[in-house]
């Protein structure tokens, strides 16, 4: 099933929730917010056509990995490297290759930042694109899930 990850819009942490369309609430369990929320059953599904918490259809979609242990990766090999004449960097190299190719991707919402795990139609959402992103964020532009054109 498709796991979400609503931002908190009161303090910013992560509410995990699956979606359900008899939920129409979602209590953060910090700050206790509540959000209102609209599952629709194409995302019970697994299906992303429109977010659950702004009704937005703009998603990027990106690797879900995890930034702070994929530096912590490449230090510990640069320091490595020192004694393995750069091979800790070529494994680390080769390890990017080939395991975080096959990690998942998470789609995300430009509008609130929701993330959407183990999306089945992943392939028909686009990668990150800045333009669109300050457009939504900034001056609250609505694409309707139409990608930018010129
Ligand atoms: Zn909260
Ligand atoms: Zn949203």
């Amino acid at each position: 099933m498709m796991e979400i990850q609503i931002t908190c819009t009161q303090c910013g942490s992560g509410v995990e929730v699956l979606p359900d369309h008899n939920a129409h609430k979602i209590e953060c369990n910090i700050c206790q917010q509540v959000m209102n929320v609209n599952f629709s059953q194409d995302q019970e599904q697994g299906i992303l056509k429109e977010c659950p918490v702004c009704t937005r259809q703009d998603f990027y979609k990106q690797k879900d990995f995890n930034r702070k242990i994929g530096v912590i990766l490449f230090v510990i090999a640069a320091i490595l490297s020192i004694w393995t004449y750069g091979l800790s960097l070529v494994i680390l190299y080769l390890l990017d290759l080939f395991l975080f190719k096959k990690l998942a991707l998470v789609a995300i919402c430009y509008k609130c930042k929701t993330n959407f795990r183990r999306v089945k139609n992943i392939d028909e959402i686009r990668d990150f694109d800045h333009e669109m992103n300050d457009r939504i964020v900034y001056a609250d532009h609505d694409f309707k899930g139409k990608p930018l054109s010129h």
